[in-house]
């Protein structure tokens, strides 16, 4: 473990842009597999190689650029998601009673408690305390 930490000191580390690279290559190439179009396998391995390149990238400012541009365009899709799962009558207590934010300041990702009603809310991140409307 001690020559594995010291080789990752300067480096990016494993973020959600990079485990979901690394998880959607898994799947292209599973789906390769299943249905023997090489094709799938090749962008599994793409999927795969930028994923881990990310990882080891000692690029941090870059990296983390990518994963909270990431974030940002994956929550629309994460909330939709939850909507959907509900209109099809899954749990929907926990999908209707929270939003999820990126904090503009510190790319936290924040749970909020949704609010009926009100248009704009006013979010307070809790690690830099920066105050957004939503
Ligand atoms: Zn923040």
């Amino acid at each position: 473990m001690k020559r594995i930490q010291r080789f990752m000191v300067g480096r990016h580390g494993a973020d959600q842009l990079s485990a979901f690279l690394l998880i959607m290559s898994i799947l292209a190439m599973w789906i390769g597999r299943m249905t023997g179009v090489s094709l799938f396998m090749l962008i599994g391995y793409l999927l795969m190689g930028i994923g881990f390149y990310r990882i080891f990238s000692k690029d941090m400012m870059s990296r983390r650029r990518e994963n909270s541009e990431f974030l940002r365009r994956s929550i629309p899709v994460k909330n939709k998601l939850k909507h959907w799962v509900e209109s099809i009558g899954g749990n929907t207590k926990q999908a209707h009673s929270h939003r999820y934010y990126v904090c503009t300041k510190c790319h936290k990702q924040l749970r909020v408690p949704q609010n009926k009603g009100k248009k704009v809310i006013k979010v307070v991140c809790p690690a830099c305390r920066n105050q957004m409307k939503k």
